[in-house]
């Protein structure tokens, strides 16, 4: 007998998305020296911590430097203020939760990835076409699909929801009976924010067919238009059957500092848990398999709750959307068709003349020197389009759109 890998890992599409995006912008570095490329295509953060938050980790640096105010591990789900703060920061928008429902983690990434274990192998789960990679891959080396199909881009097995312009990018619950369906809204790669009505039906779907949603709500605080919903658990029952995923990433500046949250409802309900059950199960994975975020990064996050950062993080998003609008206009008044940027940080443009997205990422590049991430590498569904970031300095964006009006042959 021999040691056995998981062979699961092999069915994973080879991630060639990013590493292909960089081979082909030093090809053309090669061929075009001293030519200055703009990078329009980074779902990362590019402005400092805010004032407030950085006093808030100077001080916990401190505390740590003091025998007296010393500490080592901490609670079990996290800083007990912090999921106070928490579900503060709940109770402001109307939604009410208990600080024990919370589960403070290093990001959002690791929660969306881990959270398939504490579920049966044999669930059919639902994903949105295109999706942030994480929810399919986790489920791939979970052994919940059958093999890649390199013809279709897809995986035998899944299920997939296609969002596409016809659906406003927000599709309609599944046709079958499905177990588990990620939702992402405001969505990334899309840009699309789903209404209440549209996160209703999902939690009806759920809520008849005993599915659970995992909802990644990593952009909530991009959302500009107030009738939209930041939370699941604004909708009616959604604690029956949903898991919420958040981040201080994006909306802080923490995709270095890492800190995120999830929150796991007692009252969540499967075909064969006991009440309770799956909130205790999360409890036992994040208790074995994780010892906590840094006490340091978890003192950022009660600076980013604090009344003066939330103002600051309101300046902070500004910014970046500003960055959004910058970009959806001036594509626009080229005539280009463009959606998102308005309630979330990504920019979601139809390629011209239906050409492939692979095909305008060399355009781009080639004509307007603009780096961008073609839609058809977050799914199937995403090709013919385009991902643009709103993450970046304002002047290397303005020099970007700039490229791109005087460059791009339309
Ligand atoms: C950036 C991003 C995350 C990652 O969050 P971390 O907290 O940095 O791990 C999660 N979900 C989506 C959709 C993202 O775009």
């Amino acid at each position: 007998m021999m040691a056995k890998i998981n062979s699961n890992y092999r069915k994973l599409n080879a991630g060639y998305l990013f590493p292909e995006i960089g081979r082909r912008i030093n090809e053309f570095q090669q061929g075009n020296p001293g030519v200055k490329v703009h990078r329009l295509g980074i779902g990362n953060t590019t402005e400092p911590l805010t004032p407030e938050i950085v006093r808030g980790l100077h001080k916990a640096i401190d505390l740590l430097a003091d025998v007296d105010t010393y500490s080592g591990y901490g609670d079990e789900q996290g800083e007990t203020a912090l999921r106070e703060a928490l579900a503060n920061f709940y109770e402001k928008r109307g939604v009410t939760l208990n600080p024990d429902q919370f589960f403070i983690s290093d990001g959002a990434k690791p929660d969306a990835g881990n959270i398939q274990s504490i579920f049966s192998m044999n669930n059919l789960v639902a994903f949105q076409d295109p999706a942030y990679p994480v929810y399919v891959d986790s489920n791939v080396i979970g052994g919940r699909s059958g093999h890649y199909k390199p013809e279709s881009g897809d995986y035998a097995g899944f299920v997939y929801m296609v969002c596409r312009e016809e659906n406003n990018f927000i599709p309609d619950p599944p046709a079958e009976k499905v177990d588990i369906i990620y939702i992402c809204s405001p969505n990334n790669p899309t840009g699309a924010v789903a209404t209440h009505a549209e996160l209703r039906a999902f939690v009806d779907y759920a809520l008849e067919n005993r599915a659970v949603i995992i909802f990644d709500a990593s952009y909530s605080e991009f959302i500009k238009d107030m009738s939209l919903p930041r939370s699941i658990y604004e909708i009616e029952g959604a604690k029956k059957c949903a898991i919420e995923i958040n981040s201080f990433s994006k909306s802080a500046g923490f995709t270095g500092v890492r800190l995120g949250w999830s929150v796991v409802p007692e009252e969540i309900e499967t075909e064969d848990s006991e009440p309770g059950e799956l909130h205790r199960f999360w409890l036992r994975r994040q208790t074995t398999f994780f010892n906590g975020a840094s006490n340091i990064a978890q003192k950022g996050g009660l600076a980013v709750l604090s009344e003066a950062g939330q103002k600051e993080c309101a300046d902070l998003i500004a910014y970046y959307m500003e960055n959004a609008r910058i970009i959806r206009e001036s594509l626009h008044s080229m005539g280009l068709k463009v959606y998102g940027g308005v309630n979330a940080p990504y920019l979601w443009l139809k390629t011209p003349g239906k050409m492939p997205s692979w095909g305008f990422f060399d355009k781009l590049l080639s004509e307007a020197h603009v780096v961008g991430t073609p839609g058809s590498g977050f799914g199937p569904s995403g090709e013919g389009y385009f991902r643009l970031s709103a993450f970046g300095h304002r002047a290397d964006i303005e020099e970007a759109v700039e490229s791109i009006r005087n460059n791009l042959v339309l």
